[in-house]
């Protein structure tokens, strides 16, 4: 790359006009779903009868009656081909980041000669897609050599192109599952029955408990041509080089900025789109780094908001190429200023419409309240290094604890009102807070939060786990993750507490303890053990590891250590109980995370030290040799004293790039050796560890000097685009 093309990129992305989005005729609530084989397609398209049976496994859990796949497939494939397709494709998230389709045309022989369009209810329910190439940390050598992806009736068809999408689950013959949606599925079915369970001491009536997910994508953009000119971009997705720009975003000027045309464009064609795919779209706006931006829907049912985060995050990439920019999924793609999260707003709500996590107007809906509030506390706490490992990975980590994203510490913040509430709780003795008076039966002395006053509750922007007036926050998922990953975690974790909590309380009313007075002993006993969860402080202070420490929590930085977590006993009886994963799996899975975190490494070492020594050496070199040449120079033209005293800053810049590219050459030779090392060692545990710890920290080490230089050599012969072309080009 050569520094004209560096110039000649920059040139023509600050010329870029906005590409023209046409909006459709109709109004957004019509377009809304029209891709979708929605519940309004299904009735048109299905018998009665089966419309029914596939409603009730839709929305009731019921199970999946075989017989009617044929019909289901026939209706889909009538509509699909109304809608101009050509191809169907089982469309799963394997343990790599992103999805997977394998596209299949409509086409059989009609055994006439001709062909004909077909697809049958097999065809819908089962396919045996090649998953050798998949991650699947040794299932499949371990057990059956095929897996299969199957239907998954709660996330409708939907159409990509020319293409029917069928979301499916992903699984070896011999059941383990390959994918986050299986084990998705059950975590949810799990926290179903669990949460159903508890409901019924306040609500007898509740059939279904729901888990819902309204997440959060932040996301940069940069123009294609200055991507293209960056090999670490286009390569690992963030910067592994760059010195911060003078101007970044000290000023918050981007936030509460208008949004650029260019920007707008794409924002309001992934709006457009995002909509006939059936994802409620709510807001778009800047973010506070320069060039980042937000995208949330509105909250639904978790498993499908979880297909629609997965499915915006490959619109967005496609609609980026449209407008001439490349989106960045990559939590930290520049040093220095804000990463990008996903948010994940949590909670459980019932068939007949209550939110488990929102307070109500009576005592005891706030005693139902804060029930689902602290046993969700239990599991946080239990589980915090769990799920601290379920939002870890090599990218995430360069975002946890640094500007403005949570650190890399589990705790919750409740917010004043509700801590309050805890306390008065907890503080109080029985006949305190359950006062029997005649006729009336029981009173609960449970003080009210009126809806209004749940605000405030915000302030705290860095809590990992922050409860925001009707929800849990989990915000230190990364942008790039999937969802299913943290989502599967916590809600088989608060399944399981809530049954451990069922127990408890059954068991005291079997000894003839009234049933709200049972729920308030155990629910003031897990107030006072959950309590080292609870931190509304500042989540940066190193006060807060020392205390965190003395707390408890998993305090462990390395990502490959963190990943420890899911073999832990604990964790494996709690997978193995709600029947969410067996020990196998695992283990299995395990491998996935740590061979992925040791290639993600290993690829960016590679690609520093290639950009080190045939990029950045070069032009340091070749100023050095331009500033050896002034000195030279000068003693021709003035006496040796005056020509030494007007040298001197030039020559201590020799020394400086002298010493600065032989410090990068040397570490570059040092990681090339340690991986080496690191690349001999068999177990896949050790492997990452080991990159980790001897290769990792080169990164940053080799990019000081890089950064230094950039800052001196000069800027014509430098050869990539800097943080202040990157950030600030519209
Ligand atoms: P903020 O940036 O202040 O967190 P946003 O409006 O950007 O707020 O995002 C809030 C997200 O939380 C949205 O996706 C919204 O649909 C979701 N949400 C709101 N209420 C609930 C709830 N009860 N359960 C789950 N998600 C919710
Ligand atoms: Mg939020």
């Amino acid at each position: 790359m050569s520094t004209k093309l560096r110039f000649r990129v920059v040139e023509t992305a600050f010329k870029k006009k906005a590409v023209e989005v046409v909006p459709p005729k109709e109004r957004p609530s019509e377009y809304f779903g029209k891709y979708v084989f929605n519940k309004e397609k299904m009735f048109k398209y299905l018998s009665s009868k089966v419309y029914n049976k596939l409603i009730d496994v839709i929305d009731h859990g019921a199970t999946l009656d075989r017989s009617i796949a044929d019909e289901v497939a026939s209706g889909m494939k009538k509509w699909a081909i109304e809608m101009g397709c050509t191809h169907y494709t089982h469309w799963f998230a394997p343990l790599t980041e992103g999805t997977a389709e394998k596209h299949d045309a409509f086409v059989e022989h009609d055994g006439k000669g001709g062909m004909m369009e077909e697809f049958s209810g097999k065809l819908l329910a089962q396919q045996e897609p090649d998953a050798s190439s998949f991650p699947n940390g040794g299932i499949r050598n371990t057990f059956e050599a095929r897996g299969y992806s199957a239907w998954d009736p709660s996330s409708p068809a939907f159409i990509e192109d020319d293409t029917l999408c069928i979301p499916t689950i992903f699984i070896a013959y011999t059941g383990e599952s390959l994918d986050y949606k299986a084990p998705l599925l059950k975590a949810l079915r799990a926290v179903d029955k669990a949460a159903t369970d508890v409901c019924h001491y306040f609500n007898p009536e509740v059939k279904k408990v729901f888990a819902y997910l309204g997440w959060e994508q932040e996301y940069f953009l940069i123009d294609e041509g200055l991507y293209a000119a960056r090999p670490d971009l286009l390569l690992c997705g963030r910067t592994l080089m760059g010195h911060d720009s003078a101007k970044n975003q000290q000023l918050e000027d981007h936030y509460f900025g208008a949004i650029p045309t260019r920007v707008a464009a794409f924002m309001r064609e992934l709006e457009i789109e995002a909509l006939k795919l059936g994802v409620p779209c709510k807001t778009s706006h800047n973010e506070v780094a320069p060039n980042q931006f937000e995208l949330a829907p509105i909250y639904e049912e978790c498993n499908l908001a979880n297909d629609h985060n997965l499915l915006t995050m490959a619109l967005m990439r496609k609609i980026a190429r449209r407008h001439g920019f490349r989106v960045l999924l990559h939590e930290k793609p520049f040093k220095g200023i804000n990463g990008s999260g996903k948010h994940n707003n949590w909670s459980l709500g019932t068939d007949t419409g209550i939110g488990l996590m929102s307070p109500g107007k009576t005592a005891e809906d706030n005693l139902r309240f804060v029930t689902f509030v602290v046993n969700s506390l239990m599991a946080v706490y239990h589980y915090n290094g769990l799920l601290k490992a379920s939002i870890s990975s090599a990218t995430n980590a360069h975002r946890l604890g640094a500007n403005e994203a949570p650190p890399a510490i589990i705790s919750s913040f409740l917010g004043k009102q509700v801590s309050d509430l805890l306390d008065h709780i907890e503080k109080s003795t029985k006949n305190d807070i359950v006062t029997m008076s005649g006729k009336q039966g029981m009173k609960l002395d449970i003080p009210q939060i009126p809806e209004l006053r749940i605000d405030n509750t915000d302030r705290n922007r860095t809590s990992p786990f922050a409860f925001t007036g009707n929800r849990f926050e989990f915000r230190a998922v990364g942008s790039e993750a999937n969802c299913a990953s943290s989502m599967l975690v916590l809600n088989a974790a608060v399944a399981d507490q809530l049954t451990i909590f069922k127990k408890e309380v059954d068991a005291l009313i079997a000894k003839g303890e009234p049933q709200m007075s049972a729920i308030l002993e155990i629910l003031r006993k897990y107030i006072k053990e959950c309590k080292p969860i609870r931190f509304d402080g500042n989540g940066y202070s190193d006060e807060w590891i020392v205390e965190a420490e003395k707390r408890g929590l998993d305090c462990e930085k390395s990502v490959p250590l963190i990943f420890d977590n899911y073999l832990k006993p604990e964790a494996i009886t709690m997978f193995e109980r709600t029947g969410v994963m067996n020990k196998k799996e695992l283990i299995a899975r395990n491998e996935v995370k740590w061979e992925t975190y040791t290639k993600k490494v290993q690829i960016e070492a590679r690609v520093l030290g290639d950009l080190a020594m045939n990029h950045i050496i070069p032009v340091a070199t070749q100023y050095q040799t331009d500033l050896i040449d002034n000195v030279y120079k000068m003693k021709s033209i003035y006496p040796a004293d005056v020509a030494d005293k007007l040298s001197k800053q030039n020559k201590e810049l020799i020394e400086e790039i002298a010493n600065r590219t032989l410090f990068i050459q040397e570490h570059v030779e040092k990681m090339i050796e340690a991986r080496k090392v690191a690349n001999k060692i068999e177990s896949v545990r050790e492997k990452a560890i080991a990159y980790h710890d001897t290769i990792l920290p080169n990164l940053d080490e080799i990019r000081y000097h890089i950064d230094k230089l950039e800052l001196i050599v000069d800027d014509a012969l430098w050869p990539l685009p800097k943080y202040r072309e990157l950030l600030f080009i519209r």
